[in-house]
């Protein structure tokens, strides 16, 4: 009896192991690439491409031209120059005649060549004694076992024990089998309309292209297929929130509005006017606001947090403030006790820092809802934490956590508002993904009288005029940082670094001082003396790593020194420098670094003549990605597996508008045209984003 015809969908589920030319071993080796079945595999995007075709031959080559050309390896040498380099020389016999590949000090690269192999290689030639020489060329081995006749072959990420050819041949027999069982989740009008290839046709070509031509008209289809689907999951989050959930209507009248503003003992700035008002039209419906406030260091973000708070807490509800260190708790914490000095507001400081009667006594309170603001870090979102009229919750420097945290506090019966903070500037693109599915406030203003900080790219030689200048300024009453980059906060090779940069100073340039140590592997009541003895001026120096990152404001403190800055993210160097702004002096910034590569230098003197946070954050994503700050692991989401947000800007702008109006006519994407693509987006975000009730 023959088994019944199987359905796409099974036939795209069929594990890998039974696929042509795998087999269970082989299935091992793809699980550990995630891939897991036939439509993993299709769905598995070369990450580059070799271009065989337009390859130079050695009578072409020209001077300085950017060039590939492919060859075969005759000899590998290594020896040590007169100037004592170590200087890796590779022969290889390309078309016309012979080139030389050559790599300084890189002895570990030898391993990587052998006799006879094909090279595809790219980079600048120069004639030096007759024969053509590459210094540093890109290199890509070329699988001789395979002819093909194709001039574009497709590249993908391996694993060991798996080689390219192997993956092709695997990727290519897939693809021949499946590519048909795939359902397009455009109809024909729609990929007309917007110039979109049909899935098979693309799926082939990014696999296979024949010419560049068509692997963009693939990359086309492809990329705004993953991108429209995450903006839907995106707006469908979006407007679930807006018209389903419900949180209390906290809204703001004149009276509420003017004791609150007494509080503050300065005018707010314009644009701060601004989001205050679009947080309070969000509080003031009965449905939860989720807002992101983004706004440079220093540009008074927590005026706005602080404003919000006391909406709610007017209306008799209670708020949340979280930040991502202790250090930056106590922070506001020391501002609140400011500001509500003359009000009966009650709060309280929930961290890991605190005792467990004082911690029994709080949760006792908050329950009770006698308290009515409380402050903390993640220690707030343990479970035995519960609230009496939860209304609000702040959440400071959103990128540090998670999109799962900003749901853990949800409550049973009514949510509360959200505000997210991030001073971390976020790349446009970046922000239309990553935090797609919040309203935005921008503070694009500073209060007035913020100081300049003059900004040096300091170099070994010129250390100690910096620390002369460094010392001068301490003597006359100023206070000064020095950071240091550490890998890792809890471990004790990097923290013995740090140590050992604190004892250089002290007995070096800063022995005349009182200077102070901070890292993260102290208790919470030593960082906290070492913060307060900070603050009032006992210690002049900080010494410390960057927990001092975020939010730190002692306006004294005019010097900044960061040790390897090509470390850093720029993003994270102008956090840095934003804690010596905060004055009525001038800030100094040094940046400490010999980093040799173009990519680092570039990096660090575009910060030293840029003092806006939006646009390094721009310039660092361009150069170096989105990074971790805004990895998977930080967002949560999926991976994008082929849409490059530096690269696909227009394809994402044009993908939200097409979902926002995808939703708006079929909230829920209930139609039966657009079911297939439902399925799609709930396959991929519907856990992450909690969609599981979306229509
Ligand atoms: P950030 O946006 O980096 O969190 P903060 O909220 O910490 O900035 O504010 C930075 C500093 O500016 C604080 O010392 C705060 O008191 C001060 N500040 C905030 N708003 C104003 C204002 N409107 N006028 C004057 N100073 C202000
Ligand atoms: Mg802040």
């Amino acid at each position: 009896m023959a088994a019944p015809p199987k359905s796409p969908a099974e036939l795209l589920a069929t594990p890998v192991q039974f696929l042509k030319g795998v087999g269970p071993q082989r299935a091992e080796l793809l699980e550990k690439l995630g891939l897991r079945t036939a439509r993993d595999v299709l769905f598995f995007f070369p990450r580059d491409y070799q271009d065989l075709s337009e390859l130079a031959s050695v009578a072409d080559l020209a001077e300085g031209n950017l060039t590939r050309l492919r060859g075969t390896v005759e000899d590998i040498d290594q020896r040590v120059s007169a100037s004592g380099n170590i200087v890796l020389g590779v022969l290889l016999a390309a078309e016309q005649g012979r080139v030389r590949l050559i790599w300084f000090n890189a002895p570990f690269r030898r391993e990587r060549f052998c006799l006879g192999e094909q090279l595809l290689v790219t980079g600048k030639p120069k004639l030096n004694g007759g024969m053509w020489e590459f210094a540093h060329p890109q290199i890509q081995s070329i699988d001789v076992e395979e002819q093909p006749a194709a001039k574009l072959l497709p590249v993908y990420p391996l694993t060991e024990g798996l080689n390219q050819g192997q993956m092709r041949r695997i990727a290519a027999a897939v693809i021949e089998a499946y590519v048909d069982a795939l359902d397009d989740v455009f109809p024909d009008d729609f990929r007309a309309s917007h110039d979109l290839w049909s899935i098979d046709q693309a799926m082939q070509a990014i696999h296979a292209p024949a010419d560049r031509e068509e692997l963009e008209k693939a990359r086309r289809r492809l990329v705004y297929q993953e991108l429209l689907v995450l903006q839907l999951a995106l707006a469908l989050k979006r407007n679930d929130q807006h018209s389903r959930r419900s949180a209390p209507p906290l809204e703001v009248t004149g009276k509420i509005d003017a004791r609150i503003r007494r509080l503050f003992p300065f005018e707010l700035t314009a644009a701060q006017s601004r989001a205050i008002a679009e947080v309070a039209a969000d509080m003031g419906r009965p449905h939860p606001m989720n807002r992101l406030l983004q706004g440079d260091v220093g540009s008074g973000k927590t005026v706005v947090a602080v404003y919000a708070m006391l909406l709610a807490v007017a209306h008799g509800h209670q708020a949340v403030l979280m930040a991502p260190t202790e250090v930056l708790a106590r922070q506001h914490a020391a501002t609140l006790e400011r500001t509500l000095a003359a009000s009966h507001v009650k709060w309280g400081v929930l961290s890991g820092g605190i005792s467990s009667s004082e911690r029994e006594n709080l949760l006792r309170e908050l329950a009770a809802g006698e308290l009515n603001v409380v402050i903390g870090t993640q220690a707030i979102l343990q479970p035995d934490v519960r609230f009496a009229r939860l209304g609000l919750v702040v959440i400071d420097e959103q990128h540090k956590f998670g999109v799962r945290q900003r749901a853990s506090l949800k409550q049973a019966a009514l949510d509360p508002h959200y505000l997210v903070m991030t001073a971390t500037p976020i790349p446009r693109t970046v922000a239309m993904t990553v935090f797609g599915d919040l309203d935005v406030s921008t503070l694009d203003d500073v209060p007035p009288g913020r100081q300049t900080v003059y900004t040096y790219l300091v170099g070994q030689d010129q250390q100690d005029k910096w620390w002369t200048f460094f010392a001068r300024k301490l003597r006359e009453g100023r206070q000064g940082y020095i950071v240091t980059p550490l890998i890792d906060e809890s471990s004790e090779a990097d923290v013995a670094g740090l140590e050992q940069v604190f004892e250089s100073l002290v007995h070096g340039p800063l022995d005349a001082f009182r200077v102070g140590l901070l890292h993260g592997r102290m208790s919470p009541s030593a960082k906290e003396e070492v913060m307060r003895a900070f603050r009032s001026g006992e210690t002049q120096a900080l010494v410390t790593t960057t927990v001092i990152e975020v939010g730190i404001d002692v306006a004294n403190a005019t010097l900044m020194t960061v040790y390897r800055g090509e470390r850093f993210g720029l993003s994270q160097l102008h956090q840095l420098r934003g804690r010596v702004s905060r004055g009525t002096q001038p800030g100094y910034c040094a940046v400490f670094s010999d980093a040799q590569t173009a990519e680092a230098r570039q990096r660090l003197e575009a910060f030293a003549v840029t003092s806006d946070g939006f646009r390094l954050a721009e310039i660092d994503f361009e150069l170096r990605g989105p990074g971790d700050l805004f990895g998977t692991r930080q967002h949560g989401l999926p991976p994008l597996r082929i849409a490059d947000l530096a690269r696909d800007a227009a394809v994402l702008d044009e993908a939200r508008r097409d979902a926002q109006q995808l939703v708006a006519s079929d909230p829920t994407l209930a139609t039966p045209e657009h079911s297939l693509l439902r399925q799609m987006v709930l396959r991929r975000y519907g856990r992450v984003l909690e969609l599981g009730d979306v229509g």
